[in-house]
């Protein structure tokens, strides 16, 4: 009965590359984004983002943009400091709370909410933010920050 199972499987190995090389890529892309959780520093009354600039990195969004949303969320103000990549809130914030704002962040402003790949970019035409994906081609109104 060895031999049968081995061929069993081999078919069911085969099936499967065949179902996912006919699936489009956008799935997997979707799959590999993790979004690294917050290291969050308190000084103080400020809380300091440390690996503020590689959030951005991973989101594919300027500083200045990530930090502006936040901020306006947070009804705070803060800086940037780009020698150091972090960012300072002038409030205590918890790491629960930066991290849920940034989850809503990504599901707002990096996720395509047609195919769900994280390949996109945010253009802004006048006063509209449209949030174009670079995998599908969809574009999508999305709130200014
Ligand atoms: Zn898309």
């Amino acid at each position: 009965m060895k031999p049968r199972k081995v061929e069993l499987i081999y078919n069911y190995d085969y099936l499967l590359e065949r179902l996912y090389s006919r699936l489009p890529a956008r799935g997997v892309k979707a799959g590999r984004f993790e979004l690294p959780r917050v290291a969050v520093e308190r000084v103080g009354s400020k809380t300091i983002i440390r690996n503020f600039k590689q959030l951005c990195d991973v989101t594919r969004r300027e500083p200045r943009i990530l930090m502006r949303y936040l901020l306006k969320e947070l009804g705070a103000a803060g800086s940037y400091d780009e020698d150091s990549g972090m960012l300072t809130i002038n409030v205590r914030v918890s790491a629960a709370t930066l991290n849920k704002l940034l989850e809503r962040f990504v599901k707002t402003y990096v996720i395509c909410p047609t195919c769900g790949a994280p390949d996109t970019r945010l253009e802004r035409r006048g006063k509209a933010w449209i949030l174009i994906c670079e995998a599908c081609g969809a574009e999508q109104p999305v709130p200014p920050i």
